[in-house]
């Protein structure tokens, strides 16, 4: 399979040699010409998969997928090696009454469903230094949550050296225990600054000539294309637990930068049978307003109890529009979207423990409130529907706790990083600092 930049995106007028190999989407991360990667078509699958699915594990049906994509250039034992090791934890599907399942992406490491993308995307770019014998450097800036999955996707990766920066005194509490309890290949870097400082620290590496001609530089966010294919395994893995799959069947997907969205638009346009798709925002709105009116305006993000859904400006909304050939109709069609503010998201946390029992984190309880709206508003037809729950309450346990009156059990993989020290390395936000720290380490 080859790969496309999004800024180089129609078909009929494409550049030929602007066509790239996974191995190379991987590594650049992002195109030359700014734009994403996205793969040159999405093979339908044969019928024979579905009809075998049920008996088919999660790590079978990530290898089948895989294959489509990379299959060309990586040796099946080698892909078998790098799927097994990626998907090493279940997502299970949790039903809460006949209708209504909730897909548990929270069973990895970190506890969120980033675990899934970084984990395949550390396995690969793995792969690939270790092919061609050159050491690697990621830099990524996080607020939090991609953070940790990155760096424990690559934790003890040969060749690869990760350079975290956070903005100091600005994630959580456990976000920062699973950001600097790691040692080996793993740094982390407290920056004396906003997020958006420690995101211009790395952009502007990337561009520094000196730092470029001595380090060999990759990013890790989640435009990534080999963290944006494996999240397309698990919609095949949870439809695979439906039970009645007669009726329609709608996915809510809570949703910040799109990319678990997209990867369930790619994974049905794949053949996975899925009706409707649900954009589950918060107050960040601009989602919700694009597939409402066709105009697309970006704006700074609010802050809001769901955080990792802060985005005002998602930047995986170009490969949806792609996905479509930019044509809002067919986008509307299959993808609906509302916003909730966080009283609201309260009150569904709340529900959700009354009526069920179950102890939701706050972003899947706007892909439930999300859901609970379509269900109301399209209520003619029978459905059968899964909210993804994207994080643990235990990462969320200050405001779970507190809507509940419980104490949300920790996790013992969460535990055991919130009892070890915190391993810095302090800088201030001035890049010359940032830039004279990665030189002396190269
Ligand atoms: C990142 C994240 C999201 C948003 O996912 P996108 O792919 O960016 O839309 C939702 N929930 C949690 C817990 C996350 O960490």
């Amino acid at each position: 399979m080859k790969f496309y930049s999004t800024n180089n995106a129609n078909a009929s007028f494409r550049d030929k040699n602007k066509s790239f190999s996974f191995e190379q989407a991987v590594m650049m991360g992002l195109a030359e010409d700014g734009g994403l990667f996205m793969p040159e078509s999405l093979p339908e699958i044969e019928k024979d998969f579905f009809t075998r699915l049920e008996k088919i594990s999660f790590r079978e049906i990530a290898f089948r997928i895989a294959e489509i994509f990379i299959g060309q250039e990586i040796s099946l034992s080698n892909l078998a090696d790098i799927i097994n090791d990626a998907i090493n934890f279940p997502a299970p599907l949790h039903k809460l009454n006949n209708e209504i399942s909730i897909l548990e992406l929270f069973h990895g490491p970190t506890l969120a469903f980033k675990d899934f993308g970084a984990r395949f995307m550390a396995k690969t770019m793995g792969y690939f230094v270790s092919k061609e014998g050159e050491e690697l450097n990621i830099l990524v800036a996080t607020s939090g949550d991609t953070g940790s999955a990155v760096a424990y996707g690559f934790y003890g990766t040969p060749g690869i050296n990760v350079f975290i920066l956070y903005p100091k005194g600005k994630v959580s509490l456990i976000q920062e225990k699973q950001l600097t309890t790691l040692d080996k290949n793993i740094t982390a870097l407290e920056i004396d600054g906003t997020f958006d400082d420690c995101q211009r620290l790395v952009k502007t590496a990337f561009v520094d000539k000196e730092i470029c001609s001595r380090m060999r530089l990759s990013s890790a966010n989640s435009i990534n294309i080999a963290r944006l294919l494996p999240q397309s395994f698990y919609y095949f893995e949870s439809y695979k637990q439906i039970e009645n799959k007669k009726n329609k069947i709608i996915y809510s997907v809570p949703s910040g930068n799109l990319g678990n969205l997209t990867a369930g638009l790619i994974a049905k346009k794949m053949g996975l049978p899925i009706n409707k798709f649900i954009g589950a925002a918060n107050s960040n709105s601009v989602f919700t307003d694009f597939i409402n009116s066709g105009s697309f305006t970006p704006r700074p993000s609010v802050q809001t109890l769901s955080n990792a859904m802060d985005v005002g400006n998602p930047s995986n909304l170009i490969r949806i529009r792609n996905l479509y050939s930019d044509l809002l109709g067919d986008i509307q069609n299959d993808i609906y979207s509302v916003s909730f503010d966080d009283v609201t998201t309260k009150e569904a946390i709340k529900e959700l423990y009354d009526k069920f029992g179950y102890i939701i984190d706050p972003h899947g309880a706007v892909g439930y409130l999300a859901l609970k709206d379509y269900l109301e508003k399209f209520n003619s037809d029978k459905y059968q529907s899964v909210v993804l729950e994207t994080a643990h309450p235990a990462k969320f346990k200050d405001v779970v706790d507190e809507v509940l009156s419980v104490s949300v059990e920790i996790p013992e993989r969460l535990a055991a990083c919130l009892s070890k020290k915190k391993r810095t390395v302090e800088l201030s936000s001035d890049f010359e600092e940032f830039k004279n720290y990665l030189l002396n380490k190269s």
